[in-house]
């Protein structure tokens, strides 16, 4: 199916990589701290020096494993290590160390959230490898010197290859975005695109329908150099209209053209095609002998997947099903972290109304954890409170300019209760009071009241604007309807 108001469909694939939030590498005991001094974090081992040996480190097959179970793959009782080959300043060794036709895992899924509903994109396999170092290339037009930083050589690299399920721009940001909170709600990646803990490299063609119903694809194109979830959404949109483009003038379907890379420029917000894309045998996979295959036992698989705990999809679904939240609701929740989830619901719990809790916790809550770079378990509001806050407003009728204030004085630490006594917020829920109040409007807007007889029902709001305004917003907005109506039949 194509896009409504494109003339063709996009079909991207992904490949992430994630580092793994291990204290050292992969095959060694360096540091993978962010930010060290460059070639600090570096031993013969990770910097390729002959007659070492790599050691596997555990730590990181775990949580290569617990990603990998997230995701709904099967893991392998059986998995080894190879050898890619290629040279590059940044892989002192010459090759690196990787798996290629015997992953750990394979043949998973990915529920994400669009605005179309809930989409499964499946997953052809995670696997496990070391990342290279960096080399920093002089940009200032000078001395013309590259240099190379080794610390990042030798950190344990996920990588997630989805199939190409994804089937717009918007989609490839879900999709990464589903990815990032789940490796950050489980502790195994920080996800910072930023500081490069989380990478992605898009495949993507595009598929124009014919008359017939058959299609024309394009030729696929990897790009690389994406920086941001916002960068990758940006490049998909463009390079998939300059293929569609490029496809109007030559006409050059998938297989007519070499596989081509092309790098994305944020500044100029396009794609360049750089050159041909190296096939797997140009890497001359071959088994590490340095290392031993590893096997996984089936119990072991089991205790892992026991304590992943409630995943983001599980959460959406059952908020929507035990508190009757909206998908979207559903989803400004999940995507603030289990404690913020955990917070609502203690909310709930407490006997806050899920709607009203929710809206409390996806608007006021969470602007004000933002504006004071809180988390919420620094929150100065206890769930509690929150919850007696919401049943103030119901019992005595406050209205969102009220109840807001009433929040404000909560962030200090007062109860709702005392807050509203700070505040001189007095409810008027006196029946004699509000039938004297309603009986002068009535008086005062002959107008409104010959038109509510007219049958206008909207004309009584007008006469119930200047009850509210009497009692400066505080009158009990339940029994002051209910009273104006009983006075409007005697007027
Ligand atoms: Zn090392």
């Amino acid at each position: 199916m194509t896009h409504p108001g494109t003339a063709y469909r996009t079909v991207i694939g992904l490949e992430v990589h994630v580092q793994l939030l291990t204290r050292t590498k992969l095959f060694c005991g360096c540091s993978t701290q962010f930010g060290l001094p460059p070639n600090s974090a570096t031993c013969p081992v990770c910097l390729g020096m002959p007659g070492v040996l790599p050691v596997m480190n555990r730590r990181a097959f775990e949580l290569a494993l617990k990603a990998a179970l997230a995701l709904n793959c099967k893991i392998a009782p059986f998995t080894k290590w190879d050898r890619k080959n290629y040279y590059y300043p940044d892989l002192p060794k010459n090759y690196q160390i990787s798996q290629y036709d015997l992953p750990f895992s394979l043949g998973g899924w990915l529920d994400i959230e669009t605005l179309a509903g809930s989409r499964r994109v499946r997953i052809i396999r995670v696997h496990l490898e070391e990342d290279a170092g960096k080399s920093l290339h002089d940009e200032s037009g000078g001395g013309g010197h590259s240099r190379v930083d080794l610390n990042r050589a030798g950190t344990p690299l996920l990588e997630i290859v989805s199939e190409p399920d994804i089937t717009s721009p918007e989609e490839a940001r879900a999709y990464l975005e589903e990815i990032r909170l789940l490796l950050r709600e489980l502790e195994l990646s920080d996800c910072e695109m930023q500081e490069g803990s989380l990478r992605c490299d898009a495949n993507v063609n595009v598929h124009i329908p014919g008359p017939d119903g058959s299609f024309a694809a394009t030729p696929i194109v990897e790009v690389k150099n994406l920086n941001s979830i916002a960068a990758v959404e940006r490049a998909m949109r463009y390079e998939a209209q300059r293929q569609f483009e490029e496809f109007q003038k030559t006409g050059k379907k998938l297989g007519e053209m070499p596989k081509a890379t092309a790098g994305w420029d944020e500044d100029k917000r396009m794609t360049r095609v750089q050159r041909r894309k190296e096939e797997a045998s140009d890497y001359r996979y071959f088994p590490e002998p340095d290392l031993v295959p590893v096997t996984v036992s089936a119990e072991r698989v089991e205790e892992i997947r026991a304590g992943l705990g409630e995943l983001p999809a599980a959460q959406r679904a059952r908020l929507q099903s035990q508190h009757g939240l909206s998908g979207y609701d559903a989803g400004v929740l999940s995507r603030q972290g289990r404690s913020f989830v955990a917070y609502f619901e203690q909310v709930v719990q407490k006997g806050g109304d899920a709607k009203e809790a929710c809206n409390w916790a996806t608007n006021e809550v969470l602007q004000t954890l933002n504006e004071r770079k809180l988390a919420i378990k620094d929150f100065p509001i206890s769930a509690s409170a929150l919850a007696d806050l919401i049943a103030e407003i119901k019992a005595k009728g406050l209205n969102k300019q009220r109840a807001r204030e009433v929040y404000g004085e909560m962030l200090t630490g007062s109860t709702a209760k005392d807050a509203m006594a700070k505040l001189g917020f007095k409810v008027v829920a006196d029946e004699g009071q509000l039938r004297d109040l309603i009986r002068r409007a009535i008086a005062a807007n002959a107008k409104a009241v010959a038109d509510f007889k007219k049958g206008k029902t909207k004309a009584a709001d007008a006469i119930k604007g200047a009850v509210m305004r009497e009692t400066k917003g505080m009158a009990k907005t339940d029994l002051v309807q209910k009273l104006l109506l009983e006075e409007l039949q005697k007027a």
